[in-house]
């Protein structure tokens, strides 16, 4: 009787596993993205590259001391620039350009990508911003960043028929300079987690005030000092070593 009872629950139970597999949608995990190179979070390689990405610019007042830095100590960045303040400000977007750095795709109106919004948003989000960069740099650059890191399949997908990757951060590198965490707390972030194909995410605009030119130059320095070169998404994306896209020596992967 009781091992009758024990088949009968394992039955179910496995009806109901299978009836959950089948009719909830796939979800995917990072290493899925990964290995499709459909999104990357940091690129395995070698050589002491590090990509620093400045998002939701660009700024008056922020982007030029940025700009500066990045000279003063020889840095190339990636800037993912929102497409309503790139109709402001586009003699920075040129400024950026000039200057040997690479402008990306951040959105018009920054909008977070979740569930509900409808294809046509996410595609006139894009799309725009791959237009006005267009006739402000005359250049394409591949690079897309959803705001807030928000991406699913509908979005990886029409990125793609723009033409875009969609490329995020390195976990171990998301500074949270977004919410003034204090200029050391940003600096220890990067520095005490900064190893071999990273990307960094900073931001040149912040709603109040911000802290994350002071923290560059505590940054910039330590990191060149330890023989680190910044570059662009671009530049580290042509050292990536291996097809797999996921770091082996990451030693804080893990799914979130
Ligand atoms: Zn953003």
């Amino acid at each position: 009787m009781r091992t009758k009872l024990v088949w009968v629950l394992l039955f179910s139970l496995t009806g109901c596993m299978l009836l959950t597999a089948f009719s909830s949608p796939q979800k995917h995990d990072r290493r899925y993205y990964e290995s499709r190179g459909e999104v990357v979070w940091d690129v395995p390689m070698s050589e002491k590259l590090i990509a620093f990405t400045f998002d939701d610019g660009p700024n008056p007042e922020t982007t030029p001391q940025v700009l500066e830095l990045l000279k003063q100590y020889e840095a190339k960045a990636t800037f993912f620039v929102i497409g309503y303040r790139i109709d402001k400000y586009p003699d920075i977007v040129r400024r950026e350009i000039a200057e040997g750095h690479e402008v990306a795709n951040h959105t018009d109106n920054h909008i977070y990508f979740t569930r509900n919004v409808s294809e046509k948003t996410i595609a006139q989000e894009i799309g725009n911003v791959q237009q006005k960069l267009k006739q402000v740099t005359g250049q394409a650059c591949p690079w897309f960043r959803p705001p807030g890191g928000f991406y699913n399949d509908k979005v990886i997908r029409i990125a793609k028929q723009y033409g875009y990757k969609v490329i995020l951060w390195s976990w171990h590198q998301d500074s949270k300079d977004w919410k003034s965490p204090g200029v050391n707390h940003i600096a220890n972030k990067v520095l005490k987690n900064a190893r071999n194909g990273d990307i960094v995410l900073l931001h040149d605009h912040v709603e109040g005030s911000s802290q994350t030119v002071e923290a560059l130059k505590i940054i910039l320095p330590e990191l060149i000092e330890r023989g680190f070169r910044i570059v662009t998404v671009s530049e580290l994306m042509a050292h990536k070593v291996g097809q797999t896209g996921h770091n082996p020596n990451s030693f804080l992967y893990q799914e979130k």
